[in-house]
């Protein structure tokens, strides 16, 4: 397909920049779908894509992807991506990166752009040496460091959400928990969950990691093909993607999901399923929105307990979707998508109303380029 049939095929983006400089090999592409609520946020990923068509399609669905979890997080912010052509272990530079850099700049901050898969806290340096209009730059830098610890804090924030809809408590005491993945986020949320006096199970493909956290809390640990099988209150996928499937699905034991992996669902059906079966799923992109809460703190000029307060937003924005897949009877997948298309909605009306004039015009960004390099 040709380009503009496919970014017709994938949805209504705004703009589309094709990156290219030939002495540093750079072959970018950034995909700005929405800014009704703000500047067009999201990482750049660099990846040995196949073809040009793989790349593009994949920077149109995640950019996507990013204006509905901005805008269900609540955030004054749009959703963008971009895509650098490359293999990130071999095709990596200093040169790459500042042209990058001077393209994202070339949009005025229209664009934002962070790290992502393939691109690292470093490579970021190098874009920032050539716009300010990037995240996720080291903390030595004015930036924010480790999202993690605050994408574990939503992560809880969507624990207690959904615990309070489904079992009507306020309290994780006592509640049995399975968290899948000991990594950067389900480390953070088991010793999140320890401290609310939650029994926590845990499983990880990485033996050592789990035995140490065990010793460390006193946990009890399951063989990783057994935790999305264990009976428990909630089970909180912290892995990888599609981990809600046609096999694991008549295995779960569980009356929540709430977890921090990305795309849980393998396909939106599973969604349907889980709400006939009567377990409420907090949508993925909306409780590990912590993350994008904390780099939207760095662009106020960051303080890391105002990123911690943020995330309790995830709270809220979950209480809305579980409202309005009850009212409506579809998925919390589909509510999610909802609870974000009404914010674009409503907020995009605002602006007409107001001939386009707010009364805090991209604030954020004005507060950003003070930032020193
Ligand atoms: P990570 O790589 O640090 O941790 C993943 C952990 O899962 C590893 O310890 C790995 O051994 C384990 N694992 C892999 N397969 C497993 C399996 N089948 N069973 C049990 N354990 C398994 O990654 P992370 O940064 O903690 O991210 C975890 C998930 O959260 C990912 O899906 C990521 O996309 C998503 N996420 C992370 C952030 C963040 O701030 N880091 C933000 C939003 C979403």
């Amino acid at each position: 397909m040709l380009p503009f049939e496919l970014i017709s095929k994938h949805g209504d983006h705004e703009q589309v920049v094709f990156c290219h400089d030939k002495d540093s090999g750079l072959k970018a592409i950034i995909a700005i779908h929405n800014t009704t609520l703000g500047p067009a946020l999201g990482g750049t990923r660099m990846w040995n894509y196949k073809n040009e068509e793989e790349a593009l399609v994949d920077v149109l669905r995640l950019s996507k992807g990013m204006t509905y979890k901005a805008a269900a997080a609540g955030l004054n912010l749009g959703g963008g991506k971009a895509v650098i052509i490359g293999d990130p272990k071999t095709q990596k530079s200093e040169a790459l990166f500042r042209n990058f850099g001077a393209f994202v700049n070339s949009l005025n901050g229209k664009y934002i752009t962070a790290e992502d898969v393939g691109t690292t806290v470093q490579d970021m340096t190098y874009v920032f040496m050539e716009t300010p209009y990037v995240t996720g730059i080291p903390v030595s830098f004015g930036g924010s460091g480790d999202p993690s610890p605050y994408t574990a804090h939503g992560v809880l924030m969507g624990v207690k959400a959904a615990v309070h809809y489904k079992l009507k408590t306020d309290s994780l005491k006592d509640v049995r928990v399975a968290v899948q993945g000991l990594g950067n986020v389900g480390s953070h949320l088991v010793e999140y969950l320890v401290k609310e006096g939650a029994k926590v199970v845990i499983a990880d493909i990485d033996q050592d990691k789990a035995k140490a956290l065990a010793a460390k809390y006193n946990l009890e640990v399951v063989d990783p093909d057994k935790i999305a099988a264990v009976e428990c209150d909630v089970f909180a996928p912290c892995a990888l993607g599609a981990v809600i499937n046609d096999q694991s699905l008549p295995n779960l034991k569980c009356k929540v999901i709430a977890g921090g992996a990305n795309n849980q669902l393998a396909e939106d059906r599973h969604g349907d399923a889980l709400r006939e079966l009567g377990i409420l799923y907090a949508p993925d992109y909306v409780i590990n929105s912590g993350g994008l809460m904390n780099v939207f703190v760095e662009l106020e000029g960051y303080s890391s307990e105002r990123a911690y307060e943020k995330t309790q937003q995830v709270y809220n924005s979950l209480i809305e979707v579980f409202k309005i897949a009850d009212a409506e009877n579809i998925s919390n997948q589909k509510a999610a998508d909802r609870l974000a298309e009404r914010r674009i909605k409503s907020i995009g009306q605002l602006r007409t109303h107001h001939h386009g004039r707010t009364a805090r015009p991209f604030t954020t960004l004005k507060e950003m380029t003070t930032r020193q390099k």
